[in-house]
């Protein structure tokens, strides 16, 4: 048989599961420690207007240095906090250091106008998380209005939980953005159902907007669906001036990349707001 055969590859591949699935436990244990040891931290990115690039908002995103592995990305340690669980308690200082900032930032006057958190499917499906999205909020004395929260259209597709918990925290006062749009499911059924206001367009379709071709036909139905349906659609990723002229030109009126400004520390965002 092709399996005995084949035995010592099939060997080798269990071996490197293996491998992947010790390595997997190894990083689920250091997170747990990492959180206790303070090892994150966030930065922020702004999130502007088309076309002069004032700041209207910024992603709060969660970085991890170690002092052995140095830096590892979210889309590595992420989805193995969400399979250990530990995204739950994760999430929560993530919401609460956020929300913090924020109002230190209004406290400053310097806040953006909105503020937006990443929240990943397990944590929004999570029981009791909209009553800590409200008992952060009142904690920190942010107003429900400034909070986005960043959902990925996979994280609602399913409907149960995870919708609800949308619907209650829109009632909150809370802003929705479906985040990565485009790469999921891409269910416009999602957009007619879900009481979502933003819509974030995944950078893949950014990234080739300057050249006639498939991405480009894809960001130009997109954003004439977020008009017509009244929602606000975020440009992501977006790398270089001619991206940003090409996105306003067909009719983005928000943008996010490195073009504006690359995620920073509190204090550096700070400051390109005051410069702002
Ligand atoms: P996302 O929410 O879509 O965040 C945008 C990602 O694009 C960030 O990567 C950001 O650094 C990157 N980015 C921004 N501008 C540009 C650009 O011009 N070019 C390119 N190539 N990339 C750009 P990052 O920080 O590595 O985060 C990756 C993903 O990890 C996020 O995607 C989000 O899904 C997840 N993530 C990050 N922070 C958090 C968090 O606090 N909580 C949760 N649950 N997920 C998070
Ligand atoms: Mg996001
Ligand atoms: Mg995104
Ligand atoms: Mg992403």
């Amino acid at each position: 048989y092709a399996a005995k055969a084949d035995g010592g590859r099939h060997r080798r591949y269990d071996g490197d599961l293996d491998d992947r699935a010790g390595e997997e436990a190894r990083l689920g244990a250091e997170l747990r420690t990492a959180l206790d040891a303070g090892e994150f931290h966030l930065v922020y990115q702004p999130i502007v207007e088309l076309p002069y690039g004032n700041v209207v908002a910024v992603e709060s995103l969660v970085r991890w240095w170690n002092p052995e592995r140095g830096y590892v990305g979210p889309d590595v340690f992420i989805p193995v906090a969400e399979r250990t669980g530990l995204i739950v308690e994760l999430g929560e200082w993530i919401l609460r250091t956020a929300c913090r900032q924020y109002a230190q930032w209004w406290r400053q006057g310097v806040a953006p106008h909105r503020f937006g958190v990443n929240v990943s499917a397990r944590q929004l499906a999570e029981p009791g998380f909209v009553d800590l999205v409200a008992a952060v909020l009142a904690e920190t004395g942010v107003h429900p209005a400034r909070l986005v929260v960043e959902v990925t259209e996979t994280a609602v597709f399913g409907g149960g939980a995870a919708v609800r918990a949308v619907r209650e925290l829109t009632e909150l006062g809370v802003e929705i953005a479906l985040d990565d749009f485009g790469t999921g499911h891409s269910s416009l059924g999602l957009l007619q159902t879900l009481p979502v206001r933003v819509l974030k367009v995944d950078k893949s379709f950014v990234e080739n907007v300057t050249m006639a071709g498939r991405h480009a036909v894809i960001a130009t139905s997109l954003i004439q669906v977020a008009n017509g349906l009244g929602l606000v659609a975020v440009a992501e990723g977006v790398e270089t001036a001619e991206q940003a002229a090409e996105l306003y030109r067909i009719g983005y009126r928000r943008a996010q990349g490195y073009h504006f400004g690359r995620p920073a520390m509190a204090q550096l965002t700070t400051a390109e707001q005051v410069a702002a």
